[in-house]
């Protein structure tokens, strides 16, 4: 069966065109600009030069048509027709509680899915735009949905809840959701593959560090707990986010300065983390070359991540009762060994031992980082968000006929 995978934003548009008798990508590629002046198509064949098309594409229909055209032209396409491709997965970021799992997109699902704009409004009305785009370029071909949030969903109440008044949760469903769901349960499943060991009995904590960061405590499968909440700034300091802060530093701030709601968001989401506290950059690479040149401001930022990262590890330790593996994934997780050593270095009480030849190198596969005798496994695994949408829409559609 032939998969496209489909990452829509509000101005985007990223796809990747799945064989899965082996599971090989035939193409991937990205629209960039939709809406806007000169849009922008690259379109990358496997084993074949990219193309870069710039024409007027206003919205995500013309994207999709376009990126359709691409997989079929006699020069750069991978297929002879459409027709071919049997199945579109899309990612959608917020899948609330409605969604434990990946879902066969029906009337309903689309109704649930808009129902829930109001807890992702960035995030969930692209995807909406996304899968109509799809379903009127390949009518009756069929479409699922994977959601960020639903591997999530096994967490159990008192790990979920905010100890605030409870009629927030019954009115407003104000609660821990997660996300990098998605990541987090593809680089797990492969952590336990790569060790040849039943994910059952494996007490497991993912470090998926990006731009934006989330750590999962995956106990016996199933995540346990995750450090992002109600929105993705929750938890660990990021690029641009703050992560965990005193509650009260919002109020008191907003108090102070006169910011208005949507100004202190733009402050704790795009004008804090690394970018913050290193007062030039939010890229890690920035930051780990500021460290190396002993710049202070560099220094602290890299010092405070590290610190933060380290403390969530100890304490996802100690909500599992110990620890098996840890996992680095996602691009600061996948490339910065600093990062890794210094974080690492400070888990001696954990029997954390890496060995600094093994973490220097680079690889596209997992691999384990950690010496033979460290009491717990500690790996880099590349994730691979669209590889596991591509297995979920492949199996639900099997499923289904
Ligand atoms: P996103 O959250 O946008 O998906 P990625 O997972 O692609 O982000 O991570 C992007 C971040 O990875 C960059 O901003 C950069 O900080 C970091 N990164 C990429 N390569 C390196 C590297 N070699 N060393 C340190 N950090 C890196």
């Amino acid at each position: 069966m032939k998969v496209l995978v489909i990452n829509a934003g509000s101005s985007s548009l990223k796809y990747q065109l799945y064989d899965m008798t082996d599971e090989s990508v035939l193409a991937k590629g990205l629209v960039e600009r939709i809406g806007m002046d000169s849009s922008i198509l690259n379109h990358k064949p496997t084993g074949k030069e990219e193309v870069t098309e710039v024409s007027e594409i206003l919205e995500h229909t013309t994207a999709i048509r376009k990126v359709l055209e691409k997989l079929v032209d006699p020069e750069y396409g991978v297929l002879k027709s459409v027709e071919e491709i049997q199945a579109v997965g899309h990612r959608v970021v917020h899948g609330g509680e409605a969604f434990k799992s990946s879902a066969l997109v029906t009337g309903e699902v689309k109704s649930e899915i808009r129902r829930l704009f109001d807890l992702a409004p960035l995030h969930n009305p692209p995807a909406i735009m996304g899968i109509t785009a799809a379903e009127k370029n390949m009518p009756g071909v069929p479409q699922v949905v994977a959601f960020d949030t639903a591997f999530h969903q096994t967490m159990e109440e008192k790990v979920y809840l905010y100890p605030i008044p409870k009629v927030l949760y019954k009115k407003h469903h104000v609660r821990r959701y997660g996300a990098h769901g998605t990541s987090h349960d593809y680089v797990s499943k492969a952590a336990a593959e790569y060790l040849d060991r039943p994910i059952e009995d494996l007490k497991i904590i993912t470090c998926h560090i990006g731009n934006g960061a989330s750590l999962t405590a995956v106990k016996n499968g199933k995540s346990y707990d995750t450090s992002m909440g109600l929105t993705p700034l929750e938890g660990l300091m990021m690029g641009t986010r703050s992560g965990d802060l005193d509650p009260a530093v919002v109020t008191f701030v907003m108090n102070k300065e006169e910011l208005s709601i949507s100004e202190v968001n733009s402050m704790l989401n795009k004008h804090s983390g690394l970018l913050a506290i290193s007062g030039s950059s939010s890229d890690m690479r920035d930051v780990t070359d500021g460290l190396a040149e002993g710049e202070p401001n560099a220094t602290l930022a890299f010092e405070m991540y590290e610190y933060r990262l380290r403390k969530y590890i100890g304490s996802y330790a100690a909500a599992m009762d110990g620890v098996d593996v840890i996992v680095f994934t996602a691009g600061v997780g996948e490339n910065s060994v600093v990062v890794r050593e210094k974080v690492c270095e400070n888990l001696t009480y954990l029997g954390v031992k890496i060995d600094p030849e093994l973490n220097k190198v680079r690889s596209g596969d997992p691999r384990r980082i950690s010496t033979p005798d460290s009491k717990v496994e500690v790996l880099v695994v590349p994730t691979n968000e669209e590889l596991m949408i591509a297995r979920d829409t492949h199996r639900i559609v099997l499923e289904s006929k």
